[in-house]
């Protein structure tokens, strides 16, 4: 969805907000992950004294497999983002939070794609203390020990 900005720049208390998914192409042609659910933005664009700010939520689920045991699974996952969108950008502003747009438009899909994918680990665990897969036999160490160790002890 692309949102445009024209009004909200101009018109001090203008607000747009935000509810709808993105789901199909766009979530198949991200590259490295798999959604199971589309990703849904609820939020609102607002002008509050000339400051044009973003807040929104994203929640979707994705479909990983485990980088340690392979195992597969679904995880649920809803970030908070906050940026500042500006036409164009001064030298001294800090340009993670603010959101340059062109032709006061906004690509919102793409902006919560990326700011999704930002905040995913780069590792993907199905939990924190994982054990993996014996190097050996392959057998996966979270059922329980594997024949290995006595083999080499
Ligand atoms: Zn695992
Ligand atoms: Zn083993």
């Amino acid at each position: 969805m692309v949102i445009r900005l024209k009004q909200l720049y101009n018109i001090v208390g203008e607000r747009i907000s935000l509810d709808y998914s993105v789901s199909g192409d766009k979530l198949n042609e991200v590259k490295g992950f798999t959604f199971s659910s589309p990703l849904t933005i609820k939020g609102m664009a607002s002008n509050r004294a000339g400051i044009v700010s973003l807040k929104y939520s994203a929640e979707f689920t994705l479909h990983i497999c485990c980088d340690r045991c392979l195992i597969e699974f679904d995880r649920d996952y809803c970030f908070d983002f906050e940026h500042i969108l500006v036409r164009s950008l001064n030298n001294s502003d800090d340009s993670d939070e603010y959101i340059v747009t062109e032709n006061d438009e906004l690509d919102m899909d793409e902006l919560a794609l990326s700011d999704c994918l930002l905040s995913l680990p780069s590792k993907m665990l199905c939990r924190e203390d994982c054990k993996g897969l014996c190097p050996k036999c392959g057998a996966d160490l979270n059922q329980g020990e594997c024949n290995c160790g006595d083999q080499i002890g």
